[in-house]
């Protein structure tokens, strides 16, 4: 019986399942963590490459399952915890993770934000969510659905959508269509900014009021000569900006003393 709570749609179609796997492309060597196995569809097909997969999973009757289907894989682990506030950083020894999900939608963009936070750790992730959440990811400036989340993705990852996945595949069935998305961490960060805070402040307030020209969204933080100095025109909206400009915002307050430099946490707030 799936529970509704911790988000358990079950992948059943094998087709699916031997797409995804073949995505993630696992090799025998590699440091592979997947979220939420649940009843393992993807597990086993991952095991069959590399018996050293680890398992965070959050749902405590399904641990036994888990134990028993894999019982002759030794290497196999399970941590049983709540991977929003798992530090995957832990779990890397010789190389960086390769972290794999068919997430809890409930959970997604939180454990998404909690995840860039480690994606100094990070080769690459590839995560099924709701189909609506990939597009956000991928998201480019003009694009209704672009806003918080594909700008902090695309600071610290390359985001590729990769394919769509209907609601058949899965038991129980979801009410929305789902898609398989890689996110693949930049070695260097292409728009490095001075304060991490400060910039999600400044893309967090700006849409805030995502309907307004930047001059009223960002009114109290920034003047329009300000913007005129970067070279922004304050008329724009908020989805109009790049992450470039917004971190042209963030490095000028820092500079003009507004805000303070050197927290460099993702924040989920
Ligand atoms: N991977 C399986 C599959 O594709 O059939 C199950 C996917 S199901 C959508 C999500 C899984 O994440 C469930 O097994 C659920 O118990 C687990 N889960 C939910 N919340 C979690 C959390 N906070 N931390 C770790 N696992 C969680």
């Amino acid at each position: 019986q799936a529970r509704k709570r911790f988000g358990q749609n079950f992948l059943h179609d094998p087709g699916v399942i031997e797409r995804i796997v073949r995505s993630i492309n696992p090799k025998p060597d590699d440091a592979i963590v997947e979220i939420g196995p649940g009843l393992g569809a993807i597990t086993e097909e991952i095991l069959a490459i590399n018996p050293r997969l680890q398992v965070v999973e959050l749902d405590r009757d399904l641990i036994p399952v888990l134990r028993t289907k894999f019982f002759n894989y030794p290497e196999f682990q399970i941590h049983e915890a709540d991977a929003l506030s798992f530090d995957f950083r832990e779990l890397m020894t010789d190389r960086p993770l390769r972290i794999v999900g068919n997430l809890p939608y409930n959970i997604s963009t939180p454990l998404i934000f909690h995840l860039l936070e480690q994606s100094g750790v990070v080769q690459d992730m590839h995560f099924m969510l709701q189909k609506e959440v990939v597009q956000r990811l991928a998201a480019v400036p003009g694009d209704n659905n672009y806003g918080r989340l594909g700008i902090m993705a695309q600071y610290f990852c390359k985001v590729q959508p990769l394919f769509e996945v209907g609601p058949g595949a899965f038991r129980p069935a979801p009410k929305v269509d789902s898609a398989i998305v890689r996110l693949v961490p930049h070695k260097e960060l292409p728009h490095p900014a001075k304060d991490l805070k400060t910039l999600q402040a400044v893309v967090r307030t700006a849409f805030n009021a995502r309907r307004k020209t930047l001059r009223k969204a960002l009114g109290a933080m920034v003047t329009v000569e300000q913007l005129q100095s970067l070279g922004i025109n304050d008329g724009l909206r908020p989805e109009n900006l790049s992450l470039a400009d917004y971190v042209k915002i963030a490095d000028l307050l820092v500079d003009s003393g507004a805000a303070p430099a050197g927290n460099n946490e993702v924040s989920n707030d």
